[in-house]
């Protein structure tokens, strides 16, 4: 044999193998029928997918196979999933059509591979074609739930596959993973798999930060062990004298949610002090699980000392994901908080597999499925709303993905769940649109407050209106539910279209007088003078009394006597840049290069792009220019979180482009110095930026307190590497505790 067929003799092999394992995964929850028909789904899939290769060089088939075992293992799906989930690229990538699968595999799969590929649609370049298929993909939710479980088993394997993919698509993707994929998983309650989603994300957004927590987070692994073992053994000693049957087990945080604690606080590493909870699950029956998760409660809290500020209660009332679990955190040996979680098995499971869980076992669990349903229609209410773009949308969605939420009591008692942070306008919205548009104040626990009021746990809110209200624009500054906003939103158009009936009866009367018609050239022309979009903004500014008339009198005038009307300022010759595509052809033609990657620094004369005020990148960052139709080009870090929310929705305006060598250009960085109050501290940090590393300083701030010293200096440094060797010296000052870059805003 030559090494060619012996290659392909071995590749077929190899794929055997992948199905018969995958046979083995799927051997529990099967029987023989559906064996039989995921036998056909692999051999369909295995003959339409010949020849085709992964970026990867592997043969195609294999990315369907693991994704099915994802479906059956990760997600805890049904041998039809399995099938579907074979069958997933096939309508989308190969010859077969919609037809065949049906005449194959029947209408359930039909309809499955017809939402899984209506949701992969087109890439066609256009800004907001990422949205738009988010927005079909949202869609099939109503639909079969199914569709959009499989998806994300799909994306779950392109992300692990990622390494070979180019650079900007990684970056497209891990962005979109974060922005829109990893929340939808947790709104699901798919719990490993969100987690999973965004650890890979930032391996491909941040690789170095990725890195250096990864190796800190082992590292502590490994000392924490004895520690972890030893708080186990003593609450395993208590629990085993009251008889209950129980695991206990340890959870680490994972390097995302470290890596976003210490950006939300702006904090190092070091000062995580939650880097792992013990979670305690109880193998006890339904009718007593509560019970006897309280009772486990208070046995801890007899050995350690609760934190009452810190106690999650989700048990009494779970969350809208499903989630149930009763979290602790206790003063452990040493001084030491540790989060303790306490829950069955039962709980454990819709924890971990969330909705899959609830769909297998859809029967016993009316809970999950009211608030499951409750959340679906408000999305399906959300995608229904003819007035919103795409990516509108998706920003509303990602919003109703937030998990966090109040709990609030309406005069009778009712409960009422809204997403955190929620105020008395979303509150009356919720209750009823007229309640929401009439509403000018509340009570809450019988004293007055105003519409803005933040809510909290255990509010009573009874909501005051007047008739004479009638919903006004700034209420959008503090609703925070979408549906809040969408009544508010039409409320507000509502309203204004009455007021702009009234201005276009008034200027009907006028115009007769003048003749000046609706619709006529000189409405054009009246429109252009006073810049007004519209004829319906126009009439409403009459309305409203917000329109000059005097200067609508000048303009009818001087129409009368047949003048030209002067255009108060004539248009610049600039020609605007559309899409990206016109800002690489300008690129090409002012550097008199082939390539359109933007050389950041060498190209710095040509002045159409500017940095993020949001993360003030300097040279060494790892960065990304970012095409915005609106604002030119702008560069980001790639950390960026606006950097990530542009990218999910314009994934395709990225633009190539790398920093040069630059020496005689500076950027602003911030420094944060946190240490010993001490004499001569200022100085010693002085001396250190101006006159050992020779930085121009623009500002400092400093403040102290109870000894201890803040200072925040923002300088002039040329990249990161200077940065960072500032960094290492100003750490090694004496007092010193810290000294981090922190974001240096836009002043
Ligand atoms: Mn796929």
């Amino acid at each position: 044999m030559d090494t060619t067929t012996e290659f392909l003799e071995k590749e077929r092999k190899d794929i055997l193998n992948a199905y018969r394992s995958l046979m083995r995964v799927c051997y529990p929850i099967s029987n023989k029928s559906d064996r039989k028909e995921i036998r056909k789904a692999f051999e369909y899939s295995l003959e339409a997918h010949k020849g085709a290769r992964r970026k990867s060089g592997e043969p195609y088939i294999f990315h369907p196979i693991s994704v099915a075992k994802i479906v059956v293992r990760e997600v805890g799906l049904d041998p039809t999933s399995v099938v579907c989930a074979l069958l997933h690229d096939v309508v989308e990538d190969t010859f077969a059509e919609l037809e065949d699968i049906r005449r194959e595999f029947g209408r359930e799969v039909e309809v499955i591979i017809d939402g899984l590929t209506k949701i992969s649609g087109v890439f066609d370049h256009k800004s907001s074609a990422q949205a738009e298929n988010f927005r079909k993909m949202l869609l099939t939710l109503s639909d079969d739930i199914r569709v959009i479980l499989i998806k994300l088993a799909d994306r779950l394997h392109n992300m692990r596959t990622l390494q070979h993919m180019k650079k900007e698509s990684q970056l497209k993707i891990a962005s979109e993973t974060l922005y829109l994929y990893a929340p939808l998983a947790n709104r699901l309650g798919l719990h490993e798999i969100k987690i999973e989603l965004e650890d890979l994300s930032l391996k491909y957004t941040e690789p170095s930060i990725y890195m250096a927590l990864n190796s800190k987070l082992k590292k502590n692994k490994r000392e924490s062990r004895y520690y972890i073992q030893s708080f186990i053994r003593t609450i395993r000693e208590k629990l085993n004298a009251t008889g209950l049957d129980f695991k206990i087990k340890d959870r680490f945080k994972t390097v995302y949610s470290i890596y976003a604690k210490m950006q939300r606080q702006n904090i190092p590493f070091e000062e995580v002090y939650d880097l792992f909870a013990i979670r305690i699950i109880l193998n006890s029956s339904t009718p007593t699980e509560k019970a006897d998760c309280w009772r486990v409660y208070s046995l801890l809290t007899e050995l350690y000392t609760p934190n009452p500020e810190r106690l999650r209660d989700w048990i009494t009332i779970p969350k809208s994901n499903g989630y149930e679990s009763l979290h602790v955190t206790v003063m452990g040996p040493r001084g030491r908080w540790i989060e303790v979680q306490i829950r069955s098995e039962r709980m454990d499971f819709v924890a971990e597999k969330g909705l899959a869980a609830h769909w297998r076992y859809k029967e016993n669990d009316s809970t999950f499925d009211n608030t499951f349903n409750k959340w679906l229609g408000h999305v399906r209410e959300l995608l229904e709303n003819p007035n919103m773009n795409a990516v509108d949308v998706v920003r509303e969605f990602k919003t109703n993905l937030v998990t966090e939420e109040v709990f609030v009591f309406t005069p009778k008692g009712d409960l009422i769940k809204l997403p955190a942070d929620s105020t008395v306008i979303d509150f009356a919205y919720e209750i009823h649109s007229r309640i929401g548009d009439t509403c000018i104040g509340a009570k809450v626990n019988n004293s007055v407050v105003p519409l803005s009021y933040t809510l909290h746990n255990g509010d009573q809110v009874e909501i005051i209106s007047s008739k004479k209200q009638i919903p006004k624009e700034d209420w959008l500054n503090y609703a925070k539910t979408s549906k809040a906003k969408h009544k508010i939103k039409d409320g507000v158009k509502r309203e204004k279209r009455i007021i702009a009936d009234k201005g276009r009866e008034i200027f009907q009367r006028k115009a007769r007088k003048f003749n000046v018609d609706e619709h006529s050239e000189e409405m054009k022309e009246l429109l252009a003078y006073f810049k007004i979009p519209s004829e319906g903004e126009f009439f409403y500014l009459i309305g409203a009394r917000r329109l000059d008339m005097e200067k609508l009198q000048a303009f009818i005038d001087l129409k009368k006597e047949g003048k030209r009307i002067p255009l108060e300022a004539e248009e610049t010759g600039r020609k605007r840049l559309e899409t990206k595509a016109d800002f690489e052809e300008l690129l090409r033609t002012k550097t008199g290069k082939d390539s359109d990657m933007l050389m950041i620094g060498q190209d710095m004369d040509f002045s159409d792009y500017r940095f993020g005020h949001c993360c003030q990148p300097i040279p060494g960052d790892d960065i990304l220019a970012f095409f915005d139709p609106d604002q030119g080009v702008v560069i980001h870090r790639t950390n960026c979180a606006q950097a990530i929310q542009a990218m999910s929705n314009f994934g395709s305006n990225i633009i190539k482009s790398k920093w040069t060598e630059m020496h005689d250009i500076s950027f602003l960085a911030g420094i944060r110095i946190i240490g010993e109050d001490r004499q001569g501290m200022m100085n010693s940090l002085i001396k250190i930026i101006s006159i050992s590393m020779k930085l121009n300083i623009r500002s400092i701030t400093i403040d102290s307190q109870d000894g201890m010293f803040e200072g925040t200096f923002k300088v002039f440094i040329r990249d990161t590497s200077q940065l960072d060797k500032l960094l290492e010296l100003l750490g090694k000052v004496s007092g010193v505790f810290s000294a981090s870059r922190v974001e240096v805003g836009s002043g």
